[in-house]
């Protein structure tokens, strides 16, 4: 179930690849590529028909396409939290999003967090951050105070594309967040790009300037996350699509493109066999904002699948097996421990959430790599937990229990009928909720949540 039958053959040649090369490079270059609210339906690998997406396809035909993936939280900064720690981020109060701000000093990622730009920068990795950082604003939680040698992006939760509205040099206010001039390391620069494009080209500079040594480029779009704002030649690409649809296609589609150039650069540098990549979303797709989740329920900022499964895809040539599918649940807290796997990282004091995919991807292991896996947002008003087959949602106040083997949409509660499943479920979350603490901080207003 888990891997095509037919590509046994090439499984075990990669096996033994993999021992032969493991002596060869034991640091391959780490690339994580994060979309922005990018919806589970919203890719060719997972089904999608409206927006053709062959680059990120790509890096699913060349590795690992993920039908369960998981994020920890249905929207942007914690769930950012959690990959860059590989820990629940209810564990150190990082459950909200971050309000705008440059300067406070208690509202960041805990500096007490190891955060895998770290490690890497310790293992002699040549780290670079691009897009989106969203995990505070004070320089001490800055990408280049948290392991990042450079950065190029911004700081807040969103931004507008299009650089002549980026014209705010010293923001204050959190309405001039989104128009704040790029920071490139730690100088303001004018940009001619639309944003999308300009991170493409800062990635594969990088890529470039970086052939010879391990690098870890950690690309987070904030593509499609609104303000909807597309280029008109990728606008005119859909024009049989409506209302919002067509210009979040449009920016689906920009960063297709960009995604396609990074993964020419590695080609043209040499270094794509190299490079164990990663992609995917850190939460569902927005549904008023022209995304779909199909065939999911609900959508960003829920605890239904819509708002926490997401596209995900994985390759390392030669390594993991190419056009492989892996249907078991897996989550984004798997992203730092599969990378301290293959770099042979000491993480033991880290205190990982996750489990390294590989022996899983390769079948080397056939269980489950999660027995149970836990959601809880805003500390505790939504909380959700996977179980085998069965999830139970706490949303409004009332508890839920879905068997997502017959029920993938969610559609039957079964609460009533399977009471004391749902005790059995909800025990283990009071067991895994009482090694959490209290949120460091609210989300902000309700209207600048996402
Ligand atoms: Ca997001």
């Amino acid at each position: 179930m888990k891997i095509f039958r037919d590509l046994w053959p090439m499984i075990i040649v990669s096996l033994g690849v993999l021992s032969v090369q493991a002596e060869v490079n034991d640091k391959p270059n780490i690339i994580i590529i994060l979309a922005d609210d990018l919806g589970y339906g919203d890719v060719g690998f997972l089904g999608c028909k409206d927006i053709p997406t062959p680059n990120i396809d790509r890096i699913a035909t060349e590795g690992i396409r993920f039908t369960s993936a998981t994020v920890t939280h249905a929207f942007c900064s914690p769930s950012r939290a959690g990959i860059m720690t590989g820990r629940y981020q209810q564990r150190y109060g990082h459950e909200c999003n971050v309000p705008f701000s440059l300067t406070n000093p208690n509202i960041g990622l805990p500096l007490s967090e190891t955060l895998l730009s770290e490690c890497l920068k310790e293992k002699g990795y040549h780290t670079m951050m691009v897009g989106k950082w969203d995990l505070g604003g004070a320089e001490k939680f800055r990408p280049l105070s948290r392991g990042f040698d450079e950065m190029f992006g911004f700081l807040d939760g969103g931004h507008e594309y299009f650089p002549d509205r980026l014209t705010v040099t010293d923001p204050v206010f959190h309405k001039d967040g989104y128009r704040t001039k790029l920071l490139k390391n730690t100088e303001r620069v004018d940009e001619k790009e639309y944003l999308t494009d300009a991170f493409t080209r800062e990635a594969c500079e990088f890529i470039q300037r970086n052939a010879e040594q391990p690098f870890f480029l950690y690309l987070a779009y904030n593509a499609p996350h609104v303000p909807l704002q597309a280029p008109a030649e990728y606008l005119n690409r859909f024009k049989t699509l409506t209302g919002n649809r067509r210009a979040y296609a449009a920016m689906v589609s920009t960063m297709d493109d960009g995604i396609g150039r990074v993964l020419n650069s590695l080609d043209e540098a040499g270094v794509h066999d190299s490079t164990l990549i990663f992609f995917l979303s850190d939460n569902g797709g927005h549904l008023d904002h022209g995304a779909s989740n199909a065939p999911l329920r609900d959508g960003k900022g829920r605890v239904y699948e819509g708002g926490i499964r997401v596209p995900m895809a994985m390759c390392w040539a030669g390594k993991i097996p190419a056009g492989g599918r892996y249907d078991e649940v897996v989550s984004s807290l798997d992203i730092f421990a599969t990378i301290a796997d293959v770099i042979s990282l000491e993480c033991a004091e880290l205190d990982l959430d996750g489990v390294s995919l590989i022996p899983y991807v390769t079948e080397l292991r056939r269980e489950p790599p999660h027995n149970i896996l836990f959601w809880r947002l805003g500390g505790g008003s939504m909380s959700a937990v996977r179980e085998g087959s069965y999830k139970s949602v706490r949303i409004n106040g009332n508890y839920e229990l879905y068997n997502l083997t017959t029920d993938p949409q969610e559609k039957n509660d079964l609460s009533k009928e399977q009471p004391e499943k749902l005790q059995e479920i909800l025990k283990s979350y009071q067991q895994w909720n009482s090694q959490l603490v209290a949120p460091c901080w609210d989300n902000p207003k309700p209207n600048n949540i996402y």
